[in-house]
């Protein structure tokens, strides 16, 4: 399904290393390892460098559905579009998704994702009913739930505690195949300014199930479109995704990837919105939760040198100044960014000890092949947002220093007393290493 290397991470740029299929009856390594889906993590939670890395796709059965609770048991493999495109005829969704629906559940479950809906739903994480684990240090698999502390550990857990190998989830009914969407701009030459008010229609839109919005980080003003959507009937035909036909078939040369390009593309995609402005339609449910999966490889637009995405939250209590301030330091550093997305998080509690989700607002970042100037000027947004006692999110992280991983997620030594002794991961290395002892 990846259509590039699957021993690559989403965001590119990293060695391969030893790679293992896990399928039916198989027994787990007996040397260190670590579990592995569809490699749609940007960086290294999901690499293994110099060990092996277990590949789960192949165990993507979809088990049972009990329709009259809504619960669906399926191995840990399956893909959250196979869940989509098997149930939502039947009336069925998945109750949050990522913005790419080709991740697996147990992928889905190691970083307790969140989605769109998280003032309303929090994250992935609360919808698992139980699960079963399988560990190099126990001889049969463990069903574990809400009660079970490896249960806190695993969600969230980025892949640390065992292989998970099923899930029970609990999914929801919906109307149909189709989003009412309403699109709204923000920022630009008017009103109080970009934050304030994405606050004002953030605010302003809670009875809307799905809120995302999207920002130009280059524009002092902080311009963006505000995105919010609630299911509805929808043709037959949108049951299924269109066949993904655009393929990006070469890697962007590297100087198309520059603070120019980034504020002209910028600048185009606000302008193509503001057509759009404040209308209502209803659109398949596809392209309002997975655009970019449109195109497949798109991640081949940032060059061989690949990019990470920085992602970090804010708690809402002072986000409209917090915000602001990191985003014009990142400008005036000169961070290039195209996509950036902005979203308010709930204060629904995220079951897992190191789930990224908490009460206030995320904003995610696409950062091409960061230099070091773009580093050292992530590592200072890095103290900002731990200052304002935020937290960046592994699942997209490929650089941020062991200091900040323990402040922005102290609860990291339980998860490592929790830790399957044969279970590691570049990420897991690169942030504990230096602080274990
Ligand atoms: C275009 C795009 C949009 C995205 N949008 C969002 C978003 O809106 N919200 C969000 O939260 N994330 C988002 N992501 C990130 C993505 O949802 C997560 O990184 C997800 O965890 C990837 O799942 P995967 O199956 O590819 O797992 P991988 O990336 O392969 O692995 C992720 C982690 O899960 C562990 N793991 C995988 N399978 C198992 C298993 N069976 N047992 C135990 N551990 C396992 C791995 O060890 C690793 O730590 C996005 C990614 C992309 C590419």
């Amino acid at each position: 399904m990846n259509p590039l290397s699957l021993d690559q991470p989403w965001g590119r740029g990293y060695r391969p290393t030893h790679t293992h299929a896990f399928a039916d009856g198989s027994q787990l390594p007996s040397t260190p390892f670590l579990p592995r889906g569809l490699g749609r993590s940007y960086g290294d939670v999901c690499l293994n460098d110099g060990g092996t890395l277990l590949h789960n796709f192949r165990r993507d059965r979809l088990l049972a559905f009990d329709h009259a609770r809504g619960v669906l048991r399926c191995e840990s493999g399956a893909t959250l579009a196979d869940i989509a495109q098997t149930l939502l005829p039947r009336g069925w969704f998945l109750p949050v998704v990522p913005g790419t629906r080709f991740v697996t559940v147990g992928g889905a479950l190691a970083n307790d994702v969140h989605g769109k809906n998280h003032h309303v739903a929090g994250s992935f994480g609360r919808f698992v009913e139980s699960l079963s684990l399988m560990r190099s240090d126990v001889s049969s698999s463990l069903t574990l739930s809400g009660d079970d502390t490896l249960y806190s550990a695993t969600i969230g857990g980025l892949g640390l505690t065992g292989l998970i190998l099923e899930a029970s989830l609990r999914l929801k009914a919906v109307p149909g195949p189709g989003i009412e969407q309403e699109v709204r701009l923000f920022g630009g030459e008017r009103g109080a300014g970009g934050i304030a008010d994405y606050l004002a229609l953030d605010a302003e839109s809670k009875t809307w199930e799905y809120t995302v919005g999207w920002i130009d980080t280059l524009d002092r003003n902080l311009r963006g479109v505000f995105f919010r959507g609630r299911h509805c009937e929808g043709p037959d035909e949108w049951l299924v995704p269109q066949p993904t036909r655009l393929m990006l078939p070469i890697d962007a040369p590297q100087w198309v990837l520059g603070r120019c390009s980034a504020r002209a593309f910028n600048a185009l995609y606000y302008r193509l919105h503001s057509i759009k402005t404040a209308q209502r339609s209803v659109i398949p449910i596809w392209p309002f939760f997975f655009p970019l999966d449109a195109v497949n490889g798109w991640n081949r637009a940032y060059g061989r040198r690949g990019f990470i995405q920085y992602q970090f939250v804010v708690p809402t209590v002072g986000a409209r100044e917090t915000i602001p301030r990191i985003l014009a330091h990142l400008r005036e550093a000169g961070v290039a960014s195209y996509l950036a997305v902005i979203k308010t998080f709930g204060d629904l509690p995220s079951p897992g000890w190191l789930s990224f989700p908490m009460a206030g607002t995320t904003v995610a970042l696409d950062v091409p092949a960061p230099g070091s100037d773009d580093r050292r000027a992530l590592d200072e947004a890095d103290a900002m947002v731990a200052d304002a006692g935020g937290r960046v999110y592994p699942a997209k992280d490929a650089r941020m220093s062991p200091a900040m991983f323990r402040r922005f997620f102290p609860r990291w030594h339980e998860l490592e007393a929790a830790r399957d002794p044969l279970i590691s991961s570049s990420f897991w290395r690169r942030v504990t290493g230096d602080l274990k002892a």
